[in-house]
């Protein structure tokens, strides 16, 4: 079948952050250098040469632009300084937006306006619901349940949960569909849906491949971002667990000891979040790093976001402490606005989705993987396993 070519994908592919494509003349440097690609594939050449050669299609089939983690390697040893580790981002962003259906991933990456105007409507919009849907305000003592009535706010949290999971799993179906629907993926056996989910568990958790590329850079650098990101992570997944599933057990007028596991466990989450945001935003600005050298406004908007989060977040613990009710509840409201803008903007449509395709890659480079094995053994004449 004729591979369809797109005129724009180099210019597009540079909207979304790809810098100096076009200096590539597809040598291989970079492929040879990265530790990822001797399991995966010949990346970043190849996905230079599809960008070069405008193959939207195949690109939109391939899942290698998921394999790789970013660590610079192959950007500082390219001989033409067509630096490939950007333009693996920006391919992925690229095909974030691809994935998503209803354009707004799009809009978002490829203009900075649109991705304030996007987080300054939920967070208006939040404070607005705040404004004329509160509980009754009392003022001589703090009682945030009763301003914010708990059972209220966990509807609010599993409605906006369930709405963005609806986003973000029918993108990745989509991502699904076009991965294994490409043409050299023999039958799938359905067991393999199955048989690959440890895959996605184990490199969801821990990002495990990360620790592997960078060795150029040495492993105490490649080590050290990854345990940052890994603290990070684990930051707001404490958070969104406590929240999503434990917010009547987290959000109390009790002030409870602070060896209480309500407490700590709470101020571990803000810990680990105030860390890596702020670990992660002073790479930003240095640019010392290839992985940090460029950064998109959705790049900032992620970290802007977390940190204001856990600000707020810890302002509402301070103000609770010290008794002053009317702190209390403006510096909540504004906690969950900003949450909110950064769930609703970031998870489906933007770079938290990386969270969850980097490692629903490799469960589909798993489910290939038994497909194949799967179509040798019918070929040999192997008994399937029962
Ligand atoms: S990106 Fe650089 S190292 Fe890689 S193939 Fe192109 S010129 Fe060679
Ligand atoms: S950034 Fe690192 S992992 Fe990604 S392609 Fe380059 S060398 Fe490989």
């Amino acid at each position: 079948m004729a591979t369809r070519v797109n005129l724009d994908l180099h210019d597009e592919l540079k909207a979304f952050g790809g810098k100096d494509l076009d200096l590539c003349y597809n040598c291989g440097n970079c492929t040879a250098v990265c530790s990822l690609a001797d399991d995966g594939g010949s990346f970043p050449r190849r996905i230079m040469h599809l960008l070069q050669v405008g193959a939207g299609e195949r690109l939109r089939h391939s899942v290698e632009p998921w394999l790789c983690y970013y660590c610079g390697d192959c950007s500082t040893q390219c001989p033409r300084g067509a630096n490939p580790a950007e333009a693996m981002m920006a391919t992925r962003r690229y095909l974030i937006s691809r994935y998503d259906w209803t354009g707004l991933s799009r809009r978002l990456y490829l203009s900075n306006a649109w991705n304030i105007a996007a987080v300054l409507l939920v967070i208006f919009s939040v404070l607005g619901i705040f404004g004329v849907a509160h509980g009754p305000v009392v003022l001589d003592h703090v009682a945030l349940n009763t301003f914010a009535p708990v059972h209220w706010i966990e509807f609010a949290d599993l409605l906006m949960g369930g709405v963005l999971s609806f986003f973000l799993l029918t993108n990745a179906a989509r991502m699904a569909y076009w991965i294994l629907g490409d043409q050299g993926v023999p039958r799938i056996p359905p067991s393999a849906f199955v048989k690959a989910v440890p895959e996605f568990v184990v490199n969801f958790a821990t990002q495990k491949r990360w620790r592997r590329c960078g060795t150029q850079q040495g492993d105490a650098t490649q080590n050290r971002r990854w345990l940052t990101h890994l603290i990070l992570v684990s930051g707001y997944l404490t958070m969104f667990v406590l929240i999503v599933l434990f917010l009547k057990w987290f959000q109390t007028d009790t002030v409870y000891p602070i060896y209480n596991p309500q407490r700590f466990v709470g101020y571990y989450a803000a810990a680990a979040l105030l860390y890596g945001t702020t670990a992660f935003a002073i790479g930003r600005w240095q640019k010392r790093d290839e992985i940090h050298k460029f950064s998109a406004g959705t790049d900032w908007m992620f970290l802007l976001l977390l940190f204001l989060t856990t600000v707020t977040g810890l302002g509402v613990n301070v103000f609770r402490l010290a008794g002053w009710p009317m702190a209390t509840y403006v510096t909540y409201a504004f906690h969950l606005a900003i949450d909110a803008a950064w769930l609703i903007v970031q998870v489906p449509f933007g770079k938290w989705s990386h969270f969850l395709y980097r490692p629903f890659a490799l469960y589909l480079v798993k489910v290939r993987e038994m497909a194949e094995q799967a179509a040798r053994e019918r070929e040999e004449g192997v008994p399937a396993a029962a």
